[in-house]
């Protein structure tokens, strides 16, 4: 091997010619296939190709070979750019897709199948590889590795490689699974860019203006949203997914500049439904990619960083379905030149080959062994039904409850990503409790029974070897290992109730049926009662911008024996014009909710439908925080969960603008989280303040509480503590025994203790909150809530002089519902706020200490959420 001097200034001489270096040398190509550079004015690694060069050339490629493509476009982003799957095999396999697709659909499904069938099936089948690039725009070189991989298999000639690829399988290419990040990313860079390319870290060719080109058009981390499928194109991947079942699915995306490459084995922890032949697999795999790089002197590392715990990766969630699912990682060179801190110079270029080869190598080790990557696959799913046979639970069974249209959502989400769910037509009886027709049905004996157990339990239970190797860490406060959040379960974050049945459940039943229809209401004397709830908040919404006047009860009531909670939407006759029960009849089916029809507002208990306590509701003029200083995550999913989930109207500022709005426009302001201390100060503040005095609504979420909650800002009564539990602009108190001399032989571990340090980090759990089942802003929950908790803010109550504490975190004993909360977490979060309501002037200030909007997957806490938004205005 050359030393690393020496290879380092041939990649730099060769930077920017090096372009055609991508591509294995030697190799013949068919001149008739269009190169890169045909199309795009550019070779494969000399310039960041856009999503319109990649779509164009994708296009060129299938026309040129149209008996061994399919190009299909399998989504629109947000900003309207397609997303593609370009599927490669030889004319032969091309010319009978449609029956190779049903033959690997029924390899999915082996309790349809017999077992020759099966092994005719592994014998016959080509293996399906799927290699998906750049979920994260600004991961740069792996759409050109994409396009490089697509003209070599179908240009090369007389290439062994290439030919054993494709006699034994077909190739599935995702170039560019984040159309609206990477053209973020490629204007910006271009806008930066010097006559020669930079390879300065910190040039403004390198360094991202908020919220820099990671994320999708609503700012998500795509690879955070298999499950939650909030994001279209998340919705089309896995749509794809189910369409194909690809046996070999990989992620390929790029981390810092000065790391070298990453692939499989993954790190600890592995999820718990992970099986010893996948892992064999991952090594079979990564052994491959091993010997490959060394042969060509690149250097990379395994099983350090990258786990695959969380079930909603593009790696995981393919993994739980049964494929061989991995990340790749390369360095990014982040530009087209990088200078890494030893000196040397990363290439553009250097990425797309890096990711070609490892592609080119995963899809010949997964051909050299066809019929192993079949047989697993049909193994994991057939070891699913099994383990759902033996296991305690037999099915999940989920109840309409209180809310049918919350149930209904979640239902229909799990449907979604391909698992079998069940409405009842009768009553299922369970131990002495008797469920209603109408109850969802989910059996763990299917196929996709592993992820359904991922997304359904509360917990999924991580190593003990590996907590107890983080609780040392923590001890010693080096960082910890764990790479994302350790709760997620979709009941728990829609605060839906689910049944566990110790017994297989067989009743009469049927798959979802279509959504209603739309209906005109029945007239009615009096008016329409919507019980609330994220439906009623969805249709009270519209009902609103569509100039229907809507009312709020601000406590519960009984009319014509029904109970009606906090919070019920009243829509009178009266207030509304004769064509009501069509126009709400609309909304309310869109809704998946009912209005019931009333014709005498005498009740029965509780307050009158003519009563102070029913308040108007207006449409709410919304301004939400944009730019830095927020943090664009939580920025994103804000306006995701107004514009998109809610339909809710909202206008985003940029923060540096702030200043030359009127605020009186506007009834109310959601800061998401971020350190607003440089930005809001001294007259902006006060201007802040005068506007929530005069009535305005001021939400704050996360850190943005944690700013509001500081002394000199003056906006909340809370305050945030530290790790002893005392306030953290406390001074510590004079403590008379620190003066004297430390005791011989000195306690080295209690000598070390930091003074004042803030508190132990939560790494994303679900915590149980308790709710003030009389204040709005509970309204449409039964009184308690789990909120994903991530990070170290804890917030004292407020005092009752000053506002109330509507949703404080439960005792001990009670506080967490998953996920890994350390003790000293659980006893200092126990009892402090999660949600504070502290009236200002005419207006109010609501605190929420987490975000309500996590990953827009927590349905109940962004129900808390849309409550202030639109409830808030209101009183
Ligand atoms: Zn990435």
């Amino acid at each position: 091997m050359l030393p690393a001097l020496v290879l380092a200034l041939m990649i730099q001489g060769s930077a920017v010619s090096a372009a055609q270096s991508v591509l294995p040398a030697g190799t013949r190509y068919d001149s008739k296939m269009p190169t890169l550079k045909d199309v795009a004015g550019h070779d494969l690694g000399e310039e960041i190709t856009s999503p319109e060069g990649i779509t164009a050339y994708l296009h060129a490629l299938a026309a040129s070979a149209p008996d061994r493509t399919v190009l299909v476009e399998y989504a629109r982003s947000w900003e309207g750019r397609p997303l593609h799957l370009l599927a490669i095999g030889t004319p032969q396999r091309m010319a009978q897709l449609d029956r190779i697709k049903s033959e690997v659909r029924k390899l999915a499904d082996p309790r349809r199948l017999s077992s020759a069938d099966a092994d005719r099936l592994v014998k016959e089948l080509p293996v399906v590889t799927c290699l998906m690039f750049a979920v994260h725009g600004n991961e740069i070189s792996g759409p050109n590795a994409a396009l490089a991989l697509a003209y070599h298999l179908l240009a090369a000639q007389g290439d062994a490689t290439v030919d054993a690829i494709l006699s034994q399988s077909i190739i599935l290419i995702d170039p560019l699974e984040n159309p609206d990040g990477r053209a973020r990313f490629v204007y910006q860079t271009l806008l930066g860019r010097a006559a020669q390319p930079d390879p300065e870290p910190g040039s403004a060719e390198h360094d991202e203006p908020w919220p820099g080109g990671r994320s999708n058009h609503y700012l998500f981390d795509m690879n955070r949203d298999w499950f939650a499928q909030s994001q279209p194109e998340t919705r089309g991947r896995t749509r794809v997914y189910l369409d194909w079942f690809p046996q070999v699915v990989v992620d390929l995306h790029e981390m810092g500049g000065d790391s070298s490459y990453y692939f499989a084995p993954p790190a600890d922890p592995l999820n718990p439904h992970i099986t010893e032949e996948q892992t064999a697999l991952f090594e079979l795999i990564g052994r491959a990619n091993a010997r490959r790089f060394d042969e060509k002197g690149f250097a990379y590392f395994n099983r350090e960083v990258f786990d695959s715990f969380y079930p909603g990766y593009g790696e995981s969630w393919p993994t739980f379905h049964g494929s061989i699912g991995m990340t790749y990682e390369m360095a990014s060179a982040r530009g087209l030149v990088y200078r890494r801190k030893d000196e040397t110079t990363l290439t553009f270029a250097d990425g797309v080959t890096r990711h070609f080869t490892a592609a080119l190598t995963t899809a010949e080790i997964a051909a050299q062994n066809r019929e192993r990557f079949l047989r697993q696959f049909l193994s994991y799913r057939q070891g699913a039904v099994k383990d759902g046979e033996q296991g305690a639970v037999r099915a999940y069974l989920m109840p309409p409850g209180p809310d049918p249209s919350r149930t209904e959502r979640l239902a229909r989400l799990l449907a979604a990503q391909g698992i079998e769910v069940r409405k009842s037509a009768e009553p299922i009886k369970v131990g002495d409790r008797t469920l209603p027709a109408g109850t969802y049905v989910m059996a763990t004996a299917q196929p996709a029974g592993r992820l359904l157990r991922n997304l359904m339990d509360p917990d999924t239970p991580q190593p003990e070897q590996f907590v107890k190797e983080q609780d040392r860490r923590r001890k010693k406060r080096l960082p910890d290992q764990i790479y994302d959040i350790t709760a997620w379960s979709l009941p728990l974050a829609y605060d839906v109730e689910v049944v566990a049945s110790g017994a297989p459940v067989n009743v009469r039943s049927t798959p979802l049926p279509a959504p209603a229809p739309v209906a005109t209401l029945a007239a009615a004397k009096v008016g329409y009662l919507i019980p609330w709830g994220a439906g009623a908040a969805e249709a009270v919404v519209e009902a609103l911008q569509t100039g229907i006047r809507v009312r709020t009860s601000d406590e519960a009531f009984t009319l014509g024996e029904r109970r009606y909670p906090i919070g019920t939407a009243i829509i009178r006759s009266s207030d509304n014009g004769a064509n009501l029960p069509a126009r709400l009849g609309a909304i309310v089916a869109r809704c998946g909710i009912e209005a019931v029809p009333v014709d005498s507002g005498y009740v029965d208990d509780g307050i009158s439908l003519g009563s102070d306590q029913v308040v108007p509701l207006k449409a709410p003029r919304v301004l939400l925080a944009w730019d830095s200083p927020t943090q664009s995550t939580s920025a994103g999913w804000a306006r995701y969960t107004l514009e998109r989930r809610y339909r809710q109207p909202v206008t985003a500022v940029r923060m540096n603008s702030l200043g030359r709005l009127d605020l009186s426009r506007f009834d109310v302001v959601v800061l998401p989280a971020g350190d607003y201390s440089t930005i809001l100060s001294g007259e902006a503040l006060r201007r802040v303040k005068d506007w929530v005095s005069a009535g305005g609504t001021l939400i704050t979420l996360g850190e943005a509480s944690r700013w509001a909650a500081r002394e000199n800002i003056g906006l909340l009564a809370t305050r945030t503590e530290f790790r002893d539990g005392r306030s953290e602009i406390q001074a510590p108190e004079k403590d008379q025994k620190k003066d004297e001399p430390p005791p011989k032989p000195l306690d080295l571990e209690k000598a070390i203790q930091p003074e004042r340090e803030r508190p132990e980090s939560t790494p994303g759990a679900m915590l149980r909150v308790e709710l003030d089942n009389e204040h709005w802003l509970a309204a449409g929950t039964d009184g308690e809530v789990q909120a994903i908790v991530e990070g170290q803010r804890v917030f004292t109550p407020v005092k009752l002089d000053q506002g109330r504490n509507v949703g404080v975190y439960a005792r001990k004993d009670r506080l967490v519902a998953g996920g890994l909360v350390w003790n000293d977490a659980q006893e200092l979060l126990a009892q402090k706020a999660y949600l504070i309501d502290q009236p200002l002037g005419q207006g109010r200030v609501i605190a929420f200490a987490e975000d309500p909007n996590y990953r827009a997957f927590t349905e109940a806490t962004q129900l808390l959420f849309m409550n202030a938004v639109l409830l808030g205005p209101a009183h």
